[in-house]
């Protein structure tokens, strides 16, 4: 890479070049900066034209199965090239080699594992969403509903801290459903999705127009995207308000799917004694969902609640585990966890901590960045694990700030009712875990902190070992969150599809339903 150059994107078919800099790409653990991105004085109008005309006609020509396998061509590229990619992750993200896998693995796994989902559905160019129904008294009148690949673009802008998983878990579900996308990754991070996207049109394996990359700001994307467009935004919710607001977003009706913040828990059970398989099991994705990518993780524990009685013995067990992460530059062996992606993000994360300490009292790390052996704290972008402890849960930064970094609040309750409803002050969030032994009460949590959740990860001491992960987010599973997680769907297998599709209710013969059923593939 060239410090020198600005990052082109892949516009119209063609690498353009942005003018002067928007933004500059920089190693958070020495400050040296690898590039720059901008999108000044590209032809956005244009770029979005060509992919719904070439793209969106190309895809739309191939069935799903023939879809599946452009997918599995893209991983096979991706794997071909993943070393030269984790050096990227290492340099510009502040990423350990685990972070960059979980990035990078995480992008080509979900590729791989829709190409093997959808494969079976052969020959198909639409989806059948349910069974047919009568509508009259004439029995070859019926409906049926549809779903068939939408005509634009799919505009997909992404947030900073995956620019490998987010790019391609967004374009597995988009390309099989048969539509271009021009993909936005953040400026701070582009050079990842950069590369990647570069080896894939380098090897020819998408038709052309079927993908697009804007390296640099967003400039006036918004305003030149119709009704036939979708746009899926994973970032913070105030720049998704500001996305959903967009006069011509507004006017033109595009859809949006939005994956924004949320302030995620995890819930040791009432009952569970310390030195048991549930409890370790808790202490351990705690410790791991604060550190691992530094916390910058959408789905990272950021309020840890504990019954009264164990609120000692919780702080014991995590200040033990988080004095053993090493922090440090992530090109060496022994680091656990690197620095934020940039000194902004370490910014915001260190006011964050100081929010929360209004609130709660320091266990481990302080509003300050570490002193660190070897690192220039004037350049680089690191924070410490920070556990802090809250008394009770009233506070209100508590439930609505999130630190995106490796910070958590440990927050006592009483019982189990309060429990529940110290969750739901987060006002929706991607993800809660609950980890005990009595599977009555992980039952009741399912239901109580589903409805204010994307996902429930219950832990009981059969899968403590064997379970996923709270912060992994499985392309099985849905992944979205109501409320202030932006109330977004994506993944979810098959339907992470709709998104990308036309809900259509046909009302005709029950021979024409008959035909279209024959030509069409069942949902489910
Ligand atoms: P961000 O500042 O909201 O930026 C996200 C994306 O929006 C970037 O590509 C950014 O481009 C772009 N953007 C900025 N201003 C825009 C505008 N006016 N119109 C349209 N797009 C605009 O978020 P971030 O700092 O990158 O990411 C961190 C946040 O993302 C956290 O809050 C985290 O919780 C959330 N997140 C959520 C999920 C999820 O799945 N729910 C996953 C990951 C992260 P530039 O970079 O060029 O400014």
């Amino acid at each position: 890479m060239n410090a020198g150059e600005t990052l082109e994107s892949y516009l119209g078919g063609a690498w353009v070049r942005g003018q002067g800099v928007e933004t500059e790409l920089v190693n958070p653990s020495n400050g040296d900066v690898l590039t720059s991105a901008s999108a000044k004085g590209l032809d956005l109008q244009s770029a979005l034209a060509h992919a719904r005309d070439k793209g969106g006609r190309a895809l739309r020509a191939l069935s799903y199965a023939e879809r599946a396998k452009l997918l599995g061509a893209v991983a096979d590229v991706l794997a071909a090239n993943r070393a030269r990619y984790e050096e990227t992750a290492i340099a510009n993200s502040g990423n350990t080699k685990i972070d960059a896998a979980i990035d990078i693995d995480g992008g080509i796994g979900t590729l791989k594992y829709y190409a093997r989902l959808a494969a079976p559905l052969g020959e198909a160019r639409a989806l059948i969403d349910e069974k047919p129904v009568r509508l009259a008294k004439a029995e070859n009148f019926q409906a049926i509903h549809m779903l068939v690949p939408r005509h634009g673009v799919a505009v997909h802008i992404n947030a900073f801290n995956f620019p490998s998983w987010g790019l391609w878990e967004k374009a597995a579900c988009t390309l099989l459903a048969g539509m271009p996308m021009l993909a936005k990754p953040a400026s701070a991070t582009c050079l990842l999705s950069q590369q990647m996207v570069r080896d894939v049109i380098a090897a020819k394996v998408l038709p052309e127009g079927a993908l697009s990359l804007l390296c640099g700001g967003i400039g006036d994307l918004l305003d030149h995207v119709i009704a036939d467009d979708v746009i899926a935004f994973t970032g913070s919710s105030a720049t998704a308000n500001r996305i959903v607001a967009n006069p011509n977003v507004l006017a033109r009706g595009a859809r949006v799917n939005v994956e924004a913040d949320s302030i995620n828990a995890a819930l040791l059970a009432p009952g569970v004694a310390a030195a048991t398989p549930a409890f370790d099991a808790f202490i351990k994705e705690v410790a791991r969902e604060m550190t691992v990518k530094a916390g910058q993780k959408c789905t990272a524990i950021r309020r840890v609640f504990v019954p009264a009685q164990q609120a000692n013995a919780v702080t014991d067990a995590l200040a033990a585990r988080l004095a053993k992460t090493t922090v440090g530059d992530p090109r060496d062996e022994k680091t656990r966890m690197g620095p934020l992606v940039n000194r902004a993000q370490q910014a915001a994360a260190l006011a964050g901590i100081a929010r929360l300490a209004r609130e709660a009292q320091f266990v481990t790390g302080s509003p300050q960045a570490p002193r660190l052996d070897g690192i220039d704290g004037e350049k680089s972008a690191f924070v410490a694990p920070t556990l802090l402890k809250a008394g009770d849960g009233a506070g209100s930064a508590l439930h609505d700030t999130e630190v995106f970094g490796p910070c958590a609040t440990l927050i006592p309750y009483q019982n189990e009712a309060e429990a529940f409803a110290l969750v739901a002050r987060g006002g929706g969030s991607l993800v809660a875990s609950v980890y005990g032994e009595d599977r009555d009460f992980l039952a009741r949590a399912v239901t109580e902190l589903g409805a204010l959740h994307g996902r429930v990860l219950a832990v009981e001491p059969s899968i403590a070992d064997a379970h996923t992960g709270h912060g992994i987010v499985m392309p099985q599973c849905h992944h979205g969150g109501p409320g202030r997680a932006g109330n977004g769907a994506e993944l979810g297998g098959l339907y992470g599809l709709r998104f990308y599709h036309q809900r259509v209710a046909v009302q005709g013969s029950t021979e024409l339903l008959g035909t279209l059923q024959a030509t069409a593939a069942a949902l489910k």
